[in-house]
């Protein structure tokens, strides 16, 4: 892996107000992924790359990661960064909305990390389900929306978004086969240990 090229990219993702996993939610991924050493990854939310080139490091030999974008633009991008620090076998993009994606995959993965639109959490939470491995980890990113979801802030805009986050949190915490904790690091990252069985 390239260091110094991944470091350029980080800083033209952050010039471009693009929203790129944060330094304290990364550390937090990082030691899961240690610990977890998954095979196979999914990701819903590409951008340009940077999150899945930093957990690409994190996998089994032979492993990947399937990652989804619905941004022309940014795929193309994050194209361009895969090669740049020669991480192209380890990194697939399915390009296309990942409310229409999600259901035409039949994998198995042991981490899910969900980074995409708000409003379609539950939506995302109920593929992962389907698809993660026992004693997987489903993450789910920006989950505490910059306060607006502990708080009785209804009146925003983004109410839709914030309502289905609180359905997410809902959901992980009453599911008996779900062990969660909320992080606030960054904007929120939900950590949900599944035990099936
Ligand atoms: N995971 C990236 C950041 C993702 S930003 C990182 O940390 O580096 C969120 C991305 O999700 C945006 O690029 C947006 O275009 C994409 N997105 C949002 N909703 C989506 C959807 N329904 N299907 C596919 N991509 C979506
Ligand atoms: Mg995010």
């Amino acid at each position: 892996m390239n260091r110094q090229e991944l470091e350029k990219i980080k800083q033209k993702a952050l010039e471009e107000h693009i929203p790129i996993i944060m330094d304290d939610t990364l550390e937090v991924v990082d030691k899961i992924l240690t610990e977890i050493k998954p095979r196979r990854i999914l990701e819903i939310g590409t951008a340009v790359g940077y999150s899945a080139i930093c957990f690409s490091e994190y996998l089994q030999q032979g492993g990947k990661i399937d990652t989804i974008e619905r941004d022309e633009e940014r795929i193309a991008e994050a194209k361009e960064n895969i090669k740049k620090v020669e991480v192209e076998d380890k990194i697939n993009i399915f390009s296309g909305d990942a409310v229409e994606i999600l259901p035409t995959l039949n994998e198995k993965y042991d981490v899910v990390f969900i980074d995409a639109a708000k409003g379609k959490y539950p939506f995302f939470l109920k593929e992962a389900l389907r698809m993660i491995n026992e004693n997987g980890v489903i993450l789910a990113d920006n989950i505490l929306y910059k306060g607006y979801v502990m708080s009785d802030y209804n009146k925003h805009k983004q109410r839709t978004a914030v309502r289905n986050l609180r359905e997410y949190i809902k959901e992980v915490t009453e599911n008996p086969n779900i062990e969660t904790e909320i992080l606030e690091v960054g904007d929120g990252l939900a950590v949900s240990r599944i035990n099936k069985s």
